[in-house]
């Protein structure tokens, strides 16, 4: 088989970029380790910010979007019960957020690539990337019990963080950094109205969150030890804990309902330099991971893709490889600003264990800050809202 980019991964950094590579006329293969139905079912991300909806609606993939999604402003933050306050993107920067379940984006990527009649195998084996620092590699896999090889000019590395692309730079070029953090997010999705606003309670008995999907779907969350599992926590129990954060007239408004999805996910901070080795790249979580505080990960993943699509355009267009060198550079310097805007919230709105009561006061002062200054609330919508790309 020959094509001009070989993807690994169908999640929605490899769908998103053969869609924009497609409609400049650059051909590519996707290749996916698990069934569509099983990587349609994956409930993970569905905050998404401004650049990533614009990305979208350029790529053809607005339309249920904009029917079904949720538009809101900014986050409401909570704490110890006392008053809240709003960060308002649109009104410091003429911002929105749509709410828009992953899942559905999987579902309109997977639809847009059947359109087209696209390439793109799912139930991949033993994919492996080759040669990827010299100007002719390749990827073997089996599908359907035969193997093949794939020979492309490029390699995009999208298949997320327990992938095989990152391991194809050499250990010595190769640098990590990452972060673990003492606890977990329980989530559930219900389906029952969500609160008017997104919002992050710190409160004693820890973080708690109320996310939007679409007007009649839910996903709440709580901070919870790391050694829980999902047995621990009936919906009713967690229910009561998610109102005990909340302060009272909200936890009022919170419409309880039957879970249709609940899972711990542990929460980190990684990054993986550089992005790029000779003809392979990395998008997504395939080179970082941000604890979902901030809700930057599947943006983080389209930027990527962004900035890929475009560098291999302008390669295909002209020959010039500029932007494929900047590649790495470019999207690290998005991805870092997320990465710190994400573990600044984690620590501003978790309770941590093992704090000390002056780290306490220092984080109800900063919370107390947050609300007095309107500078500061600026500085945090500018970065909530998710910096603008970078311009060729
Ligand atoms: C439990 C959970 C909850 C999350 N919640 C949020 C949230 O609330 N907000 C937010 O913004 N983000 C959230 N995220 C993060 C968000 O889902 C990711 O950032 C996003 O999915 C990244 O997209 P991706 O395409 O880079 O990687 P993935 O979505 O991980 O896609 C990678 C794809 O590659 C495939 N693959 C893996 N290995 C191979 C292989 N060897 N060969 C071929 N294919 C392979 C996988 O099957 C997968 O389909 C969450 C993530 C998880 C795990």
């Amino acid at each position: 088989m020959k094509t001009q980019v070989a993807i690994i991964g169908g999640g929605p950094a490899g769908l998103l970029l053969a869609e924009l590579l497609h409609r400049q006329g650059i051909d590519s293969v996707v290749l996916e380790k698990h069934s569509r139905e099983h990587v349609i079912a994956r409930i993970r991300a569905g905050v998404l910010e401004q650049t990533t909806v614009d990305v979208l609606r350029a790529a053809g993939l607005g339309a249920r979007m904009d029917a079904l999604g949720h538009v809101h402003d900014g986050m409401r933050i909570v704490w110890a019960g006392r008053d809240s306050f709003y960060i308002d993107c649109h009104k410091h920067l003429g911002k929105r957020f749509m709410a828009y379940g992953q899942s559905q984006i999987q579902e309109d990527l997977f639809a847009a690539a059947d359109r087209r009649s696209a390439q793109v195998l799912t139930e991949c084996d033993a994919v492996q990337p080759h040669d990827v620092a010299g100007e002719q590699p390749w990827v073997s896999f089996r599908h359907r019990g035969e193997d093949f090889r794939l020979d492309c000019d490029f390699i995009a590395g999208c298949d997320g963080f327990h992938g095989v692309s990152r391991q194809a730079i050499p250990a010595t070029l190769r640098r990590e950094f990452e972060k673990a953090y003492p606890f977990g997010w329980l989530g559930i999705l219900s389906r029952t109205p969500p609160l008017p606003d997104i919002t992050y309670v710190n409160h004693p008995r820890g973080f708690a969150l109320g996310s939007q999907r679409s007007p009649m779907l839910s996903r709440w969350y709580i901070q919870v030890p790391l050694a829980d599992t999902v047995d621990d926590w009936s919906d009713d129990r967690f229910w009561a804990e998610l109102a005990a954060r909340f302060p009272s007239e909200m936890a009022r408004q919170i419409v309880t309902g039957a879970s249709i999805e609940k899972s711990i996910a542990p929460l980190r901070s990684f990054v993986a330099e550089p992005m790029r080795h000779g003809h392979l790249f990395l998008c997504g979580d395939a080179a970082h991971i941000v604890p979902p505080t901030g809700a930057k990960g599947i943006n983080l993943a389209v930027s990527d893709v962004f900035y890929l699509q475009r560098a291999l355009a302008a390669f295909y267009a002209s020959g010039s490889s500029a932007l494929i060198d900047a590649y790495s550079a470019t999207a690290l310097r998005r991805v870092w600003s997320s990465e710190r805007t994400s573990w600044y919230l984690t620590k501003l709105l978790h309770r941590f264990p093992g704090d000390s009561d002056f780290d306490q006061r220092a984080q109800e002062s900063e919370l107390d800050y947050l609300k007095s200054s309107p500078h500061a609330q600026a500085s945090l919508a500018e970065q909530y809202a998710g910096m603008p790309f970078e311009p060729a």
